[in-house]
């Protein structure tokens, strides 16, 4: 890997971007919803050269989330005796138009069904301890950086009245999958860097070399942000493709071994369905075997077939799918500012908080 960019102020590295000599427009692809906030929210955009388009990719979990497993969440906490805890960014997803009664967890919660927010998997854990006689369901929607906590707390022993309902997933295979198209939208990539702290960064690196693409890990600054997009914006001028890390020394390429052996020991990977994109081999990570005494699938009825084909995965209009690829600007759909809000979302990027819709129309506000 190349060195960090020598560069440690928002000017300087500003400056650094300005000089490259780019060969022609680059697109960049970003894959984490904490990275898009300070993007957004910094005005990033504004900044940089018209030649440089940073794309916000799929890094944002609840909007990721498939309609099914909401569609379940939200009956087992109308029509089971439990408790939903679910991190706030879950309640205001929608689920598709034509399905009778709340379409939202918050709509079910107004309505009387016990669903409680929590910021961290241990939270879930101390709730349920609090009240061992109440039923409890964690819906953990994220990505490693969620799961790897989880499993630790999986592996340790949940309470008993606590079970998980799942929907975790991983991008790589996703991101393989698009650069493998036609026409991917976007020539380099800006990788999570907590994600990566996790995982490492070895997966990504064959990936690199075998599409020819670069790629950096960034930190949560805007000055890290921008140090990594320089850096692969000099590894297209020089016409090369690696991993540079520009989250040091958070990062190495073998990843957090005990993180990663928690991870495996309690999930295995599975075909995965990404909400507005499909099925995707290999992307979805399951409880195995040995723990489905804590897996709610097992524990509680599954209402998933319930939804038939009348629902569709994205509300009427909505074009979170072509979002959440980073195929189409936010401000494009038809309902942005219009018929979906930050007050009143209407599609799933405007309803979580690390959706593309809502932080890109929380920098038109902060403009
Ligand atoms: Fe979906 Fe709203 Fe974004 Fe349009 S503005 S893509 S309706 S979330």
């Amino acid at each position: 890997m190349s060195p960090l960019a020598p560069m440690n102020t928002l000017r300087g590295v500003l400056a650094a971007i300005e000089a490259l000599p780019l060969p022609g427009p680059v697109r960049i692809l970003n894959l984490c919803g904490d990275q898009e906030r300070v993007i957004s929210l910094a005005g990033m955009r504004r900044v940089l050269p018209r030649r440089v388009q940073l794309l916000a990719g799929p890094g944002c979990a609840a909007s990721i989330c498939p309609e099914a497993d909401l569609y379940q969440a939200i009956q087992l906490v109308q029509r089971e005796a439990v408790t939903l805890l679910v991190s706030d960014n879950m309640l205001q997803l929608p689920l598709g138009r034509h399905v009778f009664g709340p379409r939202t967890l918050l709509e079910a919660k107004l309505k009387g069904a016990d669903v409680r927010i929590v910021s961290a998997p241990i939270e879930a854990v101390l709730i349920a301890q609090a009240e061992p006689r109440r039923e409890m369901v964690f819906f953990a929607a994220g990505f490693e950086t969620l799961l790897a906590p989880l499993a630790g707390m999986v592996l340790e022993g949940l309470p008993e009245n606590l079970s998980v309902l799942l929907c975790g997933r991983r991008v790589e295979p996703l991101i393989e999958k698009i650069l493998s198209s036609e026409d991917p939208g976007f020539e380099a990539l800006l990788l999570p860097g907590n994600r990566c702290a996790v995982t490492g960064t070895a997966g990504w690196e064959d990936m690199t070399q075998n599409f020819h693409i670069p790629a950096a890990v960034a930190a949560y600054t805007s000055t890290g942000i921008l140090a990594a997009i320089h850096a692969v914006l000099r590894q297209r001028c020089a016409d090369e493709a690696r991993v540079d890390n520009c989250y040091q020394p958070m990062v190495r390429p073998e990843g957090d071994a005990m993180a990663l052996d928690r991870l495996y020991r309690v999930f295995d990977i599975v075909d995965g369905v990404w909400r507005g994109v499909g099925r995707v081999e290999q992307t979805a990570f399951r409880l195995r075997f040995a723990y489905d005494v804590v897996n709610a699938d097992s524990r509680h009825p599954d209402y998933r077939g319930e939804l038939q084909q009348s629902t569709g995965e994205m509300p009427d209009g909505c074009e979170c799918a072509a979002v959440l690829l980073g195929k189409q600007e936010p401000a494009d759909c038809r309902q942005f500012s219009v018929g979906c809000h930050i007050d009143s979302p209407y599609g799933p990027c405007m309803a979580s908080e690390d959706g593309t819709c809502y932080l890109r129309s929380r920098g038109h506000r902060a403009a």
